[in-house]
């Protein structure tokens, strides 16, 4: 389980980081905090030739906003940091609500809000020794030509496991992205990619650079609940996010979204058809909850039953629509 060899990049600025990556063009990873990267190269997931250390190019870390205008966070900003913002806090409540889930506060101390957006797909046969991988057999995510979840296939159903991007769905948040071409921003739904091994509309050479929370979100209420084996410290494998703006005990406006049961976090479509106008109760967040869960399409990448996981997500969304309205 050592780490494989490679050169590190240790650029100070964000040219010099698109510089760099433009250089070893495809041959290089982005290692932020480490947190996950670290891990999946010591299991050989990735042994690049190059890994380009972020942490030097400071431009990329804090939270700023300023009058009227959509709240910019750093890319490198640490997930500790968002956690203990008042600004997020008082504000954006289900980003809050769902950063304070991710791992442990040693791991948000190191791990970043743009290393948790671009995490790697997890499953059973994936997240494993090469040791292990290799008696078992390889898949088609790394070295092998089969997929074991679903044998008859060539799709890969690895699941998304990040936290903050189903909150930051739910806020309607953007994203900036920076590469040799230029900079380029994009609404945050459309950077995922439902499939296990693309994941994510971002080229090799591209670096997130910037998060953007739109000021009409400030103020909406959330809530997110997670379902993972360890309380303390693990990658969820089913979660919900819930944001509604409020006004007069009704709901003016609501997104939900799901995380940890498809390639690709989701926005639940229509959840909004069934909540604006209404002051919340258990039969319309149970109806919320049967549209979450028919979004929800786990398959045996975890070791708790895709049935319990998309059960989960049922009771889960209920709950996260009371809690969010009351
Ligand atoms: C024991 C354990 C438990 C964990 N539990 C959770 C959990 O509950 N919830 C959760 O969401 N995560 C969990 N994680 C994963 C991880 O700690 C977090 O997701 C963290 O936010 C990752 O950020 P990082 O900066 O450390 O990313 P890194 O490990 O540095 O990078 C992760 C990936 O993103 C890429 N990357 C990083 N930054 C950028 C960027 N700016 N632009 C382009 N690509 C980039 C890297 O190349 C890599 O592919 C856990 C990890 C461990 C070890
Ligand atoms: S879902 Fe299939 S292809 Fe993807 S990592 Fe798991 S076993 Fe491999």
């Amino acid at each position: 389980m050592s780490l494989p060899s490679f050169q590190l990049l240790r650029p100070k600025t964000l040219d010099e980081a698109t510089a760099l990556m433009a250089k070893y063009d495809g041959q290089v990873k982005v290692v932020a905090g480490g947190t996950d990267l670290l891990p999946s190269m010591k299991q050989k997931l990735f042994t690049p030739p190059y890994v380009l250390d972020l942490r030097g190019v400071s431009e990329l870390r804090g939270i700023r906003r300023r009058a009227g205008e959509d709240v910019e966070i750093g890319a490198l900003t640490s997930l500790a940091a968002v956690e203990h913002s008042p600004l997020i806090r008082k504000d954006f409540p289900v980003l809050y609500e769902a950063v304070k889930t991710v791992a442990s506060p040693v791991l948000r101390n190191m791990g970043t809000i743009g290393g948790n957006l671009c995490l790697d797909t997890r499953c059973l046969w994936y997240n494993q020794s090469l040791l292990w991988r290799k008696s078992c057999g390889f898949c088609l995510k790394k070295d092998g030509d089969l997929c074991h979840v679903a044998p008859g296939g060539k799709f890969c159903w690895a699941a998304f496991s990040g936290d903050t991007p189903p909150a930051l769905l739910c806020l309607g948040a953007e994203i900036e992205i920076t590469g040799p071409a230029g900079t380029r921003r994009t609404s945050l739904s459309e950077f995922y990619v439902n499939d296990g091994i693309a994941r994510l509309n971002l080229a090799p050479s591209e670096i997130v650079t910037r998060v953007y929370l739109p000021d009409s979100s400030a103020g909406w209420r959330g809530s997110y609940q997670k379902l993972r084996v360890r309380g303390s410290i693990d990658y969820p494998l089913a979660g919900v996010a819930v944001a509604l703006k409020m006004r007069a005990g009704r709901v003016e406006d609501a997104r939900v979204a799901i995380t940890a049961v498809n390639p690709a976090p989701f926005l639940v479509k229509d959840a909004d058809a069934h909540l604006v106008g209404v002051v919340p109760n258990d039969e319309i967040a149970e109806r919320i909850g049967d549209l979450a869960a028919s979004t929800a399409k786990p398959l045996t990448t975890s070791a708790l039953t895709p049935e319990y996981r998309r059960e989960m997500v049922r009771v889960f969304a209920k709950r996260a629509v009371m809690a969010a309205a009351n």
